[in-house]
């Protein structure tokens, strides 16, 4: 694989349908070619039997089926995997599966990606945001993330479960909330989200879709004019400009205040509730009054908070706070009119916050 070669899962629906124009076949092949890599999850083009060998081994010359290969894997004692990738250029993503049982006796497969390597905005907390910022990643290697671990669970299912036709059906979220700030790569991420969505694509619905953003208000207004049904997260964990200037840089550009009235003008116009992220860090910004300000600032927006008690990091002085201090932070929110709930930490075992494994494998190689 070189790292100039264009992947199908790069590729619109139209931009398929020249390709197979350009080959001299009929337009019924792209659907085929489709079906094969997101329906059927084939791995070769050998796999795609409907297809005449000629046309395979054309195909095969002028497109890659794959952006990135699986080069190291953990797996949680809760069930949760964390995959490091390597991309065409050696680069390396992590992303992450996490499997909840659900009331009924089944399960809830939740997939983390990864939006770029490394991220631009470093936070201080985040394993991720001390690397530094390489590249975005190409829509095919946002895309490939999902088929991967759908792959993954297919190919470990049970006998009975012989329903692998639609393969979303299987997958109940994807969440672009893995390495990278996904609005600093619009347009592939939104590219990767139609063709995720798209029938002709993966066929996920757009509702269980969700972009979690640092606050890049230019594009949050920029998202709310695209009557996309996807969710949207604000990363916010401080609720005043001096203390999210520390933890989330880019707030020196886009202050609290701006962010918030940007979120509002976003529900208005989506019609649809925002989610803020609020990771808690022991004695930083945990305190009932903390909280307090917290839902001042909130009051009115048609919004939910995510609290989540922070995964340790390798950095200094970012600690979780005690379950006492979590859960009277929460009660607080919840008395003062705030929808509010408690994310169940995953994968602690496992390096699973984000960029932790990368960061980790890349000391061990130092060593
Ligand atoms: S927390 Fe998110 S936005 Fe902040 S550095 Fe890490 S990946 Fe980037």
């Amino acid at each position: 694989m070189t790292a100039t070669s264009t992947c199908i899962t790069d590729l619109t629906s139209a931009q398929i349908q020249e390709l197979i124009a350009g080959l001299g076949e009929p337009n019924y092949r792209a659907r085929q070619l489709q079906h094969w890599t997101y329906q059927g999850l084939a791995l070769s083009f050998d796999e795609m039997t409907d297809l005449p060998k000629t046309f395979r081994n054309r195909l095969a010359q002028k497109v890659q089926l794959h952006s990135l290969t699986s080069t190291h894997e953990v797996v949680g004692h809760d069930g949760t995997i964390k995959t490091l990738f390597t991309l065409s250029d050696g680069k390396t993503i992590e992303s992450t599966l996490m499997s909840y049982p659900t009331a009924k006796g089944g399960t809830r497969h939740t997939i983390c990606l990864s939006t770029q390597v490394g991220c631009p905005i470093g936070c201080p907390f985040c394993a991720t945001g001390q690397q530094g910022f390489e590249r975005n990643l190409t829509p095919g290697e946002i895309i490939d993330q999902v088929l991967y671990f759908s792959r993954r669970l297919r190919d470990q299912k049970d006998e009975t479960d012989t329903d692998w036709d639609k393969p979303a059906a299987h997958i109940s979220n994807v969440v672009f909330m893995g390495m990278g700030e996904p609005l600093a790569n619009y347009d592939a991420v939104l590219q990767a989200v139609e063709m995720l969505n798209s029938p002709q694509g993966f066929g996920l619905g757009a509702r269980n879709m969700l972009i979690s953003t640092a606050g890049l208000i230019p594009q949050i207004k920029r998202l709310s004019q695209e009557k996309l049904q996807i969710g949207l997260a604000i990363s916010l964990h401080a609720s005043d400009d001096a203390r999210r200037n520390e933890l989330v840089p880019i707030n020196k550009k886009y202050p609290v205040g701006q962010l918030i009235a940007a979120c509002r003008e976003y529900c208005e116009i989506s019609g649809r509730r925002i989610s803020f992220e609020y990771a808690l860090f022991e004695g930083i910004n945990d305190s009932v009054n903390h909280a307090r300000s917290l839902a001042k600032l909130l009051a009115g927006l048609n919004c939910h908070v995510n609290l989540i008690p922070s995964n340790l990091t390798d950095s200094q002085g970012f600690s979780p706070p005690t379950r006492g201090t979590t859960l009277a932070f929460q009660r607080e929110l919840v008395r003062l009119g705030i929808a509010c709930t408690l994310r169940q930490r995953r994968g602690l075992d496992i390096d699973a916050g984000c960029g932790q494994l990368r960061s980790r494998l890349a000391k061990t190689m130092q060593t």
